[in-house]
């Protein structure tokens, strides 16, 4: 089974009539690909941006990174068995391999199960753990002592980005929704506060946690957030411009240049640099060096993360709704069969 973009998405939030449910058979692998079985598929909100875009088409497999094993191999170097990152999409069963086209990463990564759970591959020890130590450690660099804020900071990228301004000395001022991401950002992650952006006061608690103004800013969901952090940022700050979550379900007009005009006179007179962030950039020169890093913290116990696993594939367009609003709680992901 799979699920396909059954239509052109109007404007807004996705909603269950954008999905469409499909059972064909389980393709066979020509030469030089492998059929692999998807164990866990990755929900992320840069999928629906995608979708809105038409860069995926109505009718194709909704695209979506996996964790999933091998079952049969055409392909050199991989075997049954073995456990892989890889890109099958929302769907049970996928090839990989020559002529797959998969949006950017064409070859798979293998896992080794004993280093850390296979789940993470695509969390924590994979392309969001990556993402998080781009922008923080390579393009923002924050010194010890100096002020860090990172909005949807219970999600997927944020919880890693400010264990990562913690392990550097930093003072971590998170921003997530409901109380209960609050309070686990704060006791269990360890960030110095956390404030809710759903908050009638969210602005005035946020420069109360921020007493000496901000230096790095990591942004996740621009809008609100956004606006309420820019008054307090001190000179030569460095934002990450990572994501605006918030912004996904708007429509004819360039979300990134409304961000950057809403803060280009704060950005010019306070010397601020900020650093777009593609992590696709940073695969081949930082992936390796970041995933021995952060096999370390995790076995150390210096970055610990949390995952929201919806059981079976069905649950996908509903679990994906719930993300895009904040209705999930750390890395959303689906578990499609079991490891
Ligand atoms: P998350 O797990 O953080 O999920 C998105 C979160 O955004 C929601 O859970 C919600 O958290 C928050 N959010 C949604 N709407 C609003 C709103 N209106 N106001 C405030 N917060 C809102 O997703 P990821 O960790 O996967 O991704 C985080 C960001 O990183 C995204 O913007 C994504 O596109 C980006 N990204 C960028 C990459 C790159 O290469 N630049 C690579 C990977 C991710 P809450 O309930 O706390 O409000």
């Amino acid at each position: 089974p799979h699920w396909v973009l059954a239509r052109t998405p109007p404007e807004g939030w996705p909603v269950d009539a954008d999905f469409a449910w499909r059972e064909t058979p389980a393709p066979s692998p020509g030469p030089g690909q492998m059929l692999t079985r998807t164990i866990y598929l990755s929900l992320d909100p840069y999928q629906w941006g995608r979708r809105r875009r038409g860069v995926e088409a109505v009718g194709e497999v909704c695209h979506g990174r996996t964790v999933s094993q091998v079952v049969e191999s055409r392909l050199e170097g991989y075997a049954p068995g073995d456990f892989l990152f890889n890109t099958n999409g929302w769907q049970t069963y996928g090839l990989t391999g020559e002529g797959i086209s998969t949006f950017g990463y064409m070859f798979p990564r293998k896992l080794d199960p004993s280093l850390a759970p296979i789940s993470s591959a695509v969390g924590v020890m994979g392309m969001l753990g990556l993402t998080a130590y781009a922008g923080l450690y390579v393009q923002c660099a924050p010194q010890a002592g100096e002020t860090v804020v990172i909005s949807a900071a219970s999600g997927g990228v944020g919880q890693v980005a400010g264990q990562l301004a913690k392990l550097r000395g930093c003072r971590v001022v998170g921003i997530a929704g409901r109380a209960e991401k609050c309070a686990y950002v704060k006791d269990d992650l360890g960030f110095d506060e956390c404030i809710s952006h759903l908050d009638p006061d969210f602005a005035e608690r946020l420069r109360a946690a921020c007493p000496d103004g901000v230096d790095v800013y990591f942004e996740n969901v621009g809008g609100r957030v956004f606006e309420a952090v820019l008054g307090l940022f001190n000179n030569g700050a460095r934002i990450t411009l990572c994501g605006l979550a918030s912004q996904y379900g708007a429509m004819g007009e360039d979300i990134i240049e409304a961000w950057k005009a809403a803060g280009e006179k704060t950005f010019s007179e306070r010397h601020m640099s900020v650093h777009p962030l593609f992590v696709g950039d940073y695969v081949a020169t930082h992936q390796e060096r970041f995933l021995a890093e952060m096999g370390d913290w995790l076995r150390n116990g210096h970055i610990r993360y949390r995952e929201d696993i919806h059981e079976g594939l069905e649950t996908a367009p509903r679990a994906f709704q719930s993300m895009l609003a904040g209705g999930t709680f750390g890395k959303t992901l689906v578990r499609v069969s079991t490891d």
